[in-house]
């Protein structure tokens, strides 16, 4: 395998092959694509024997176009500079594809959080939100925060918890970090949010039959054989919508190992076996690989890495036999890989849409924070009794009675958990047909549409503040 490029100048790779398509100018470019800021910060951690450890952090934000910035945290053991950066300006095309008024940022700690107890994380995670507030560098309409790999809704609770301790004052401090327990101002949905996004990306793309016709696949998602590499929070909630849509999940690849199973893996059932203690090995059913990441290599309709970035790469593109790659995960298939796979046929999903459902249900977490009301609660009772007052007067015209289950679905309002999804479906379905209009357009794959996408609408936003004729 050759050497690695710099996460950060493949996303640029990418950017440059969608700016060519563009007609403008110069210095408007390279202003998008510029990284505004990153911010190293290194303190000490007292772990529980006493000893004292040195912890890096880093928060990078890409573009302040629109405000407040908007990324996850990741705590692995890989995060430096160029990862946060690279992160970052993914988040911002990210957001510009999915129509969510942010800019783009990312940060990160450089911890294999396995080796820290509870207390030495919160202790961590404070410190790492102290760093970013005393420096007024997060805050609801500064920069915030939310969930990605490593971390989850406890870190964002102590995040909340420090941002508030700091500013008591701050009517809509809970909007300073997403991804919170529904208890510190959370929303219904967020946590299969980015899982739930892929399922309607992947949906949508495979409901066109035009393009399923050249890849040689039927339309739908019943029946297709999907390969899942990382069953945390985005492999294992995409895994098990596209199986309740009739997918067949046909091996799964985790760090220890990967499963295979021709005849379907129930996800729901190896996740719980996972988590109480169990691994691939210990499972049960189907073929163990020992070597996890030959599972990217099975014959399959779908490929879905969704842990890390590089995980297809010049080194094992070639053996790579999916025809539709859905990138769950960021960066998880290098440029160049990239390109080999498009001259090959194969349809990629890229990141930067397909994998934006997370930030979506962010956006609508932070409007609720600033609202301080859940959705649904002004009006669901009034459509409730609006659709009861419609079907009483339907039974009256026509003499006849709703059943009693029919009656009851039709009759329901929307509570939040039905809005927050009714507004993700709308925004994925939305954005993959802008982007394959896009692709169609320009004759191009559909990484360089959703980059095009964004690339325009950033745009608008500069010419907007009058910065750019
Ligand atoms: P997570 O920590 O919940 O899950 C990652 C999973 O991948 C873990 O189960 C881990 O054991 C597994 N894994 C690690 N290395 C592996 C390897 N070499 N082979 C197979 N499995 C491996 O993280 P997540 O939040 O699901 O994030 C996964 C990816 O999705 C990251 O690239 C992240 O940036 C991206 N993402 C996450 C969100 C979100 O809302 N969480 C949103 C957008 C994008």
């Amino acid at each position: 395998m050759a050497e690695l490029i710099p996460f950060f100048k493949q996303v640029n790779l990418s950017f440059d092959k969608a700016a060519a398509l563009t007609d403008l100018p110069h210095g408007l470019l390279n202003q998008i694509k510029i990284s505004n800021s990153v911010y190293h910060m290194a303190f000490p951690l007292k772990r529980d024997d006493g000893s004292i450890e040195v912890i890096h952090g880093w928060r990078a934000v890409h573009s302040t176009h629109k405000l407040p910035g908007k990324g996850g945290i990741r705590f692995a053991t890989m995060v430096n500079e160029d990862e946060v950066t690279a992160l970052a300006a993914l988040m911002t095309y990210k957001c510009a594809i999915v129509d969510v008024p942010f800019g783009g940022a990312k940060g990160g700690v450089r911890i294999d959080r396995e080796k820290y107890s509870q207390d030495e994380l919160e202790r961590i995670t404070r410190r790492y939100t102290f760093e970013l507030a005393t420096r007024s560098s997060i805050g609801p309409g500064v920069d915030v925060p939310a969930p990605d790999y490593g971390t989850g809704a406890q870190e964002m609770a102590w995040i909340v918890d420090t941002y508030l301790a700091l500013k008591p004052t701050a009517v809509n401090g809970s909007g300073c970090v997403t991804g919170k327990p529904l208890a510190h101002g959370g929303i219904r949905g967020r946590v299969e949010a980015t899982g739930r996004g892929v399922f309607f990306g992947l949906r949508e793309a495979c409901d066109v039959k035009e393009d399923m016709a050249k890849l040689g696949l039927q339309p739908g998602l019943d029946g297709k054989r999907v390969v899942v590499q990382g069953l945390g929070n985005v492999g294992y909630h995409a895994a098990y919508f596209l199986q309740q849509a009739g997918a067949v999940i046909i091996a799964v690849a985790e760090r220890e190992g990967a499963l295979v199973d021709s005849a379907g893996i129930d996800v729901e059932a190896l996740a719980r076996h996972r988590q109480g203690g169990g691994t691939i090995q210990t499972y049960g059913t189907g073929s163990v690989l020992e070597r996890s990441s030959d599972a990217l290599e099975l014959e399959c309709d779908i490929l879905l890495p969704a842990a890390l970035e590089h995980q297809i790469h010049d080194g094992n593109v070639d053996r790579l036999q999916a025809k539709i790659v859905a990138e769950g995960a960021n960066g998880p298939v290098t440029f160049e890989a990239s390109e080999a796979l498009g001259r090959r046929g194969v349809m990629i999903l890229p990141d930067a849409y397909l994998n934006a459902g997370g930030v979506t249900v962010s956006y609508f977490e932070w409007l609720k924070n600033h609202a301080h009301v859940r959705f649904g609660r002004m009006g669901k009772r009034f459509e409730e009794e609006s659709n009861r007052r419609i079907l009483d007067a339907v039974e009256k015209l026509t003499g006849g009675t709703v059943p009693a289950e029919t009656r009851a679905l039709a009759a329901r309002g929307a509570d939040e958990r039905a809005l927050v999804d009714s507004g993700l479906e709308e925004t994925m379905v939305l954005a993959y047909h802008q982007i394959r209009e896009l692709a169609k357009a320009h004759d191009t794959d559909l990484r360089t549409a959703a980059f095009l996408n964004a690339i325009g609408k950033v745009a608008v936003a500069y010419r907007e503040r009058g910065i750019f004729p």
